[in-house]
């Protein structure tokens, strides 16, 4: 299992060495759009995964294969195959990553952000992103369908709490799903929070990549042009993060690594995965030898081609 990854190019974050500290798919969340599949069950009690140590070596390996090709790393950025604050040691494992000198960054679902143990391990880094999909109840348990144990108002109060300490940048990332929490009464509910709240930007996103269940449909134009006027309304620095992030990932040397490290957190489009073929110089028949070998899958959605990791079997 590769914990390090990328650089990914990120529409926030610049070039974000990923690093994947869960692995698939521990989280306390099964989002109905989550481009990792399915959450086969989801959980809530934080507990060990990887060691802080093995992941400062596999960061520094990673930082230094990419480095010596002289591709820039701008930020190191907790974005794994589930919900990065289960980890028990993730705060050992910020601590570790510190000596290296680059900004911190977690992409959290903030579920367990009522936790203050949660908040005091968020409250050591540069830059939290929290999901922010709807608060209201009933559209968080149809979108995020959670695990039974938690409470959105927790939730909610959590991220307010942790707003008022945080020195980071926090931003919120809501991700619209056609007929769910595109309405303007959501969208009102949820541009109230945030304001109230203080997240320094909003992204709202759409599911660009395949989503676990498949009916789910990408909002129109319209619901997304309406997201960004009500929040901005609202007085929410919004941003709309609804194009892809561009074909530049980075190659460290080892395609099939490459491939299978980046497809296991991000489905690669067809445009992105031929660039990075070309550029190790090989041929698309790797990439249908994985595709052969089960370990890559080609999918269709919303009209593009997206080449995804196969998860365990059971994960479709
Ligand atoms: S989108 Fe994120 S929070 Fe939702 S199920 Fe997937 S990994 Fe969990």
């Amino acid at each position: 299992m590769e914990i390090a990854f990328g650089p990914v190019p990120s529409r926030r974050l610049g070039r974000s060495l990923g690093i994947n500290n869960i692995p698939a798919k521990h989280c306390s969340y099964s989002c109905v759009y989550c481009q990792v599949g399915p959450t086969p069950v989801t959980e809530i009690a934080p507990r060990a995964f990887y060691s802080p140590e093995n992941i400062l070596h596999d960061v520094r390996e990673r930082m230094g294969a990419v480095r010596a090709l002289g591709e820039p790393v701008d930020y190191l950025s907790f974005v794994p195959d589930g919900e990065p604050t289960l980890d028990i040691r993730l705060g050992a494992a910020i601590d570790a990553l510190r000596p290296l000198g680059l900004p911190i960054a977690v992409i959290s679902n903030a579920s367990l952000i009522w936790r203050p143990e949660v908040r005091d391990v968020l409250l050591r880094t540069d830059w939290v992103s929290v999901k922010a999909d709807s608060v209201d109840e009933s559209l968080w348990r149809r979108i995020n369908r959670p695990h039974p144990g938690l409470v959105l108002a927790d939730i909610l109060e959590g991220i307010r709490v942790f707003s008022r300490s945080y020195r980071g940048m926090l931003v919120s990332e809501t991700m619209l799903v056609a007929g769910i929490n595109d309405t303007e009464e959501a969208l009102a509910a949820t541009a109230s929070f945030l304001r109230d709240t203080g997240i320094s930007r909003s992204y709202v996103s759409v599911p660009l990549r395949p989503p676990a269940v498949k009916d789910i449909r990408l909002p129109d134009e319209q619901a997304i042009a309406r997201a960004w006027e009500i929040f901005s309304a609202a007085g929410v620095a919004t941003e709309l993060l609804t194009e892809s992030e561009g074909d530049a990932f980075a190659f460290s040397g080892d395609l099939r690594k490459d491939i299978l490290a980046i497809t296991a957190v991000h489905p690669l489009r067809e445009s992105a995965l031929r660039a990075l073929v070309e550029k190790s110089g090989a041929s698309m028949t790797e990439v249908d030898a994985l595709i052969a070998a089960g370990e890559l899958k080609a999918v269709a959605h919303a009209g593009e081609i997206f080449y995804v990791r196969r998860l365990a079997p059971g994960i479709p």
